[in-house]
């Protein structure tokens, strides 16, 4: 047997090798999905603990956590607020401006 046989052989080998594994891996993940005995679920925004899915706002019962949360969130709401103020103003000043 030549040496071109060997690695056409070994490559036909390593690709029935990859079908099998992929058939394998498709099989596992629907398994995992139906019956992983992992309930739905969120996570905290902060430390990613596992919380309910209902826990509003995403955070878990830790006091840090809750800080850190409100900060975040402060910072977001101003972001928000400053994403509308500077158009808003631009706006105003284009109609004084024309005006
Ligand atoms: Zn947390």
């Amino acid at each position: 047997m030549g040496r071109k046989d060997r690695i056409a052989r070994a490559a036909t080998q390593t690709a029935s090798q990859a079908r099998e594994t992929a058939a394998r891996e498709k099989g596992r993940s629907k398994r995992t999905t139906s019956a992983s005995g992992v309930t739905a679920h969120r996570h905290c925004s902060v430390c990613w603990a596992p919380i309910p899915l209902k826990a509003e706002p995403p955070i878990c019962s830790d006091q840090e956590c809750e800080a850190t949360y409100g900060k975040r969130e402060a910072s977001r709401k101003r972001l928000t607020f400053m994403l509308y103020l500077f158009p808003a103003i631009a706006i105003l000043l284009a109609i004084l401006t024309a005006a």
